[in-house]
């Protein structure tokens, strides 16, 4: 007999599958609840976009049809939204897809990647699967960028420098004048890129900016997702920005349906909801002075953040999603090198004080 294992491709076994949370029915089914309060995915607090969701609604009867394999108009209201051509938009099912398929376009057996650490895993995965390395460069010990050491990090083997601003699970940005120093340091055979699906909640005048400059450097490429300002995660849509000879590459790994009818049009309306989307960065600009003056209060150390969610420090990371797991409360832990860490999504003020006041009681039990 040839066991399965001798068959799959080389490299398959040792890739480590996706481990996600513990999913809201089966913590309401462990311990009875009827309601869980859920900030361990960094989902929009407020819901979906309501046009999106009209959207939706409309597009249902249509399923029996194919979508448009180029997602022509959802490209087309993304290249007006940034001002730039639609050859210049990709659009996937999540930014996932499109992480797996740059990394299918780009990487082979031998070639690395360069990351933050610690930042989001799906851009290892996506390295992985291809066979290729990961090199991970620190991030200082206040989680800030260290340009240097990433440009350090790059030799000549490297294909892409991952970068992701606001950074998960830190919620610390990278600055747009480091964008800039980078792109003067990194070598051409690179390809740079940044992730940006946090970008929306920072109001930091020193953030990574889309800006023309940035865009018209052939080695950049920007990510966006539908899943987290847009309220949009259980749909599965995302985009990307770069120059079109990019696309033309990409788009022959692209599967031909990549991006499924309601979020097509779901993701164009939203876009057009300046109030939705207003309304969700006016909630995590409070949200975020909220945590860092709630932190302080009960004394834990809270990473000062410029995303949707916030890192703490409690010491023990796994325990603590254990405890308030019993109080029917998600948050996730488990990062690799922030063992003494959890990462909380910023919820409603109801559920961020219900959150807030569990750890206080958890901070005094200790
Ligand atoms: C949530 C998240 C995304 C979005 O992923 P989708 O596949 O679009 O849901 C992308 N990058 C980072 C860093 C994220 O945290």
């Amino acid at each position: 007999m040839v066991s399965i294992a001798q068959k799959v491709r080389t490299g398959v076994g040792d890739i480590q599958p996706y481990v996600p949370g513990i999913t809201d029915d089966e913590l309401k089914h462990r311990f009875g609840l009827h309601q869980v309060i859920k900030l361990n995915a960094n989902e929009n607090a407020l819901g979906t976009s309501p046009r999106a969701l009209a959207a939706i609604r409309a597009e249902v009867e249509t399923l029996y049809l194919y979508p448009d394999g180029g997602s022509t108009l959802l490209r087309e209201a993304i290249a007006k939204f940034h001002g730039i051509d639609a050859g210049q938009v990709l659009a996937g099912n999540g930014s996932d897809n499109i992480i797996k398929m740059l990394s299918e376009t780009f990487l082979q057996p031998g070639d690395n990647i360069v990351v933050p650490f610690p930042s989001f895993s799906q851009y290892n995965f996506g390295a992985h699967v291809m066979g290729a390395h990961v090199i991970e460069a620190p991030l200082r010990s206040d989680f800030s960028y260290d340009v240097e050491a990433l440009a350090r990090a790059v030799n000549d083997q490297t294909k892409l420098v991952y970068l992701c601003s606001p950074n998960n699970p830190t919620g610390t940005i990278l600055k747009h004048s480091e964008a800039e120093w980078l792109l003067q340091h990194l070598p051409e055979h690179v390809m740079v890129l940044m992730d940006l699906a946090y970008n929306d909640y920072s109001t930091n005048p020193h953030r990574v900016l889309e800006t023309p400059a940035l865009l018209a450097d052939p080695r950049v490429v920007t990510l966006h997702t539908f899943s987290k300002l847009y309220g949009l995660a259980g749909l599965r849509v995302g985009y990307a920005l770069a120059s079109e000879e990019v696309w033309n590459y990409v788009h022959r790994v692209r599967e031909p349906f990549n991006v499924n009818r309601l979020a097509q049009r779901a993701a164009a309306a939203a876009l057009d909801d300046e109030e939705h989307r207003r309304n969700s960065q006016q909630h995590a600009a409070v949200s975020q002075a909220y945590w860092a003056e709630q932190m302080h209060r009960v004394g834990l150390m809270a990473v000062p953040t410029e995303a949707n969610f916030v890192l703490v420090r409690t010491g023990d990371g796994r325990k603590t999603v254990q405890d308030l797991m019993q109080q029917g409360m998600m948050v996730r832990a488990g990062f690799a090198g922030l063992d003494e860490y959890v990462r909380i999504t910023f919820g409603t003020q109801a559920e961020n004080e219900a959150c807030v006041r569990a750890l206080a009681d958890l901070q005094l039990g200790n």
